[in-house]
């Protein structure tokens, strides 16, 4: 029986010192100490033995049990630790090292040249006034002095929303939408810019787009005249073109202005000489404006008689084109960063 001791003794010391896992140990234990571990066959059948013998092999078996329980404890804490600093070694990390660097973007052309624009209007004192893309198809056209049957509508078609109410609905073809709308809930005097996206269903090529960047100007007051909307046209342009930028006013028809008049700039690439992207011309169309259509200013509730407006478009994606010389107005909603890198 004490032969038997001495070799549990043994095999238990070997099997706990060489054991790496948690598991392992556990598996270890439970073959020495456990119901039907070794050393508890042992304790179990002390009772059968002789007196003389069972007291002193009681002894020794409980303290080989006792020795065994602290070796597993020991062995436990060591794995406890070792585990804990591989854990730490895995998740090290140096703070002083340089990071990684991550990729900056910047702001796109038309945004660069909306917000450029805008900050001449607001330095002229206008306010910036926005509306909804997808839009009444009274606001759109009726209100802006082109009912269904006008001929103007087919040059600006877009996509019909579908619906089951009274009321049409669309993608604006034109931010010009935003005027009625902003009347009826505003007293003159007032000026305004109403700058977004405006959609027309066409086909594309490298200077006509289904979605482009548009911002309308109005004002109302008691005296405005051509003279003030030529003014703003030609301070505009010279603030984004330089004072050296020559520009011309011609009759230009638009349904919600009468008189209707565009002002154009001389050919940034050719300088009046004649090239493809002028047609040819010399010159190049920009701003298109004129003087408040009665019928608008009746649709939206003012009395013509009393006040008289103001109203332009600028094309932004067009300014855009002309003020970086891009070729193709189809790249700059491309998406492409090889082309956008270069801003
Ligand atoms: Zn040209």
């Amino acid at each position: 029986m004490q032969h038997n001791l001495i070799k549990i003794r043994e095999n238990a010391e070997k099997e706990i010192s060489d054991v790496v896992t948690r598991d392992a140990l556990e598996t270890t234990r439970i073959q020495y100490l456990g119901r039907s571990g070794a050393l508890t066959a042992i304790l179990r059948s002390i009772k059968e033995l002789p007196e003389d013998e069972r007291r002193k092999v009681g002894e020794e078996a409980n303290h080989l049990r006792v020795h065994i329980e602290h070796l597993l404890e020991e062995k436990r804490a060591h794995l406890e630790r070792t585990n804990q600093e591989t854990i730490l070694q895995k998740e090290w990390i140096d703070v002083t090292r340089p990071g990684i660097r991550i990729g900056k973007g910047h702001l796109h052309p038309i945004t660069k040249i909306r917000r450029e624009i805008e900050a001449i209007f607001i330095s002229m004192g206008f306010g910036v006034v926005e509306g909804p893309e997808v839009e009444l198809e009274h606001y759109n056209f009726d209100a802006l002095n082109l009912p269904e049957t006008h001929p103007a509508r087919e040059m600006q078609d877009t996509w019909w929303l579908e619906h089951n109410l009274k009321e049409r609905y669309l993608l604006r073809t034109q931010v010009t939408a935003i005027q009625v709308r902003f009347m009826e809930k505003n007293n003159p005097p007032f000026r305004i810019i109403m700058p977004g996206v405006v959609y027309r269903r066409e086909a594309t090529d490298t200077s006509h787009e289904i979605q482009f960047t548009q911002m309308d100007g109005l004002v109302v007051d008691k005296k405005v005249s051509l003279a003030d909307l030529k003014g703003i046209m030609e301070t505009v342009l010279k603030r984004l073109f330089g004072d050296n930028i020559k520009t011309r006013l011609r009759a230009g028809y638009f349904p919600f202005v009468e008189p209707g008049v565009e002002m154009d700039i001389e050919c940034l690439y050719c300088r009046q000489k004649g090239c493809s992207l002028c047609k040819q011309s010399g010159w190049i169309e920009v701003f298109p404006g004129g003087i408040v259509h009665p019928h608008v200013f009746k649709t939206a509730g003012y009395n013509s008689k009393d006040w008289q407006g103001i109203a332009w478009d600028i094309g932004v994606d067009r300014i855009a084109i002309l003020k970086y010389k891009i070729p193709d107005l189809r790249l700059l909603r491309s998406g492409d960063l090889r082309f956008l890198r270069q801003f």
